[in-house]
């Protein structure tokens, strides 16, 4: 049995269209909780949270969209974070745009450093989510949480000062890439983030790929945030998202990622992201991001003899 607590974050603002500040509702609609609470464990719904009030930030980048939004967001999760990373508690964040996960990376991050153990962050995406002020062509700060939470420079305002524990590039997996800008392409291959295209998962299949990591993360006593963008999944199956790429995980390679990560035992802490329940199609997406959170949880359909909670 595992505690877990649901904290809603219904931002938008870091999107190009608006709709995910009605995902925290739609994973509850989908029944989040029950399918936690009958697979055994406690769950508890903490509500949904609110950004902190931001206003006027100064930026050279005027093309930047919604800036005062999303770092009241930013501080807000921040700080929620902070708090829930000391319960004994797993929390899981209801998106909300990928914006959302500056703010809990980012506090994660620091706990795990006052702790003295490295965080670990698999970033499960069509997209890198790894471009800066400067490079970001459309102005929507959802494609920039990585790079905030990696420390790469210009990003003061969204805490009000430099993020406290930046997450070490090296302890980053992203899985799933199959769309990167040019320029955030450049500045991913400056670092030295694990990033596996969808080519990569084609070529190798995903489960070495993210054994390789996962071995990594236990061998390092590491702590692991996990974060789940709906565009991992191909868009055929997940509609509800306002960036689809086709391409994507297919259904088994979605719930086998799932299962090894519950079979590890590693996961601290968890994000579902960028559901646009505007965009779903009767609720299938929103029931499957609920599925998958169900596998992440000990969902199976025969029991095995594994290292899990
Ligand atoms: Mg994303
Ligand atoms: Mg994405």
């Amino acid at each position: 049995m595992t505690k877990i607590v649901l904290l809603g974050a219904p931002i938008e603002a870091g999107a190009g269209r608006r709709g995910c500040v009605m995902g925290p509702n739609a994973f509850r609609t989908a029944g989040l909780a029950e399918e936690l609470e009958a697979l055994g464990h406690d769950v508890a719904d903490l509500g949904d949270a609110r950004p902190e009030e931001v206003t006027g930030i100064e930026t050279d980048h005027t093309h930047l969209k919604q800036l005062d939004t999303v770092a009241g967001w930013t501080r807000a999760l921040h700080s929620q974070a902070k708090k829930l990373a000391r319960c004994d508690a797993l929390p899981i964040y209801l998106g909300g745009d990928h914006a959302l996960s500056a703010g809990t990376v980012s506090g994660h991050a620091a706990l795990a450093a006052q702790e003295g153990r490295p965080l670990f962050v698999l970033w499960l995406d069509a997209h890198a989510d790894f471009n800066t002020f400067a490079s970001t062509q459309s102005g929507n700060l959802h494609g920039t949480p990585l790079a905030f939470v990696c420390g790469l420079p210009g990003f003061d305002s969204y805490l009000g000062g430099p993020v406290p524990a930046a997450v070490d590039p090296a302890n980053v997996c992203i899985l799933g890439l199959r769309s990167v800008d040019g320029e955030e392409r450049r500045l991913l291959q400056s670092t030295n983030v694990i990033a596996h295209d969808m080519r990569a998962i084609d070529e190798h299949g995903i489960a070495p790929l993210l054994a390789e990591f996962l071995d990594r993360v236990q061998a390092a006593n590491g702590l692991l945030h996990v974060s789940l963008d709906v565009d991992f999944i191909e868009p055929d199956i997940a509609p509800a998202v306002g960036t689809t790429v086709p391409g994507g995980a297919t259904f088994r390679e979605a719930h086998h990622v799932m299962e090894m990560l519950h079979d590890s035992g590693l996961v601290s802490s968890l994000d579902l992201v960028e559901l646009n329940p505007f965009l779903d199609v009767k609720g299938r997406t929103a029931r499957l991001m609920v599925d998958l959170t169900a596998s992440l949880f000990g969902r199976r359909v025969l029991d095995r003899v594994t290292r899990s909670y």
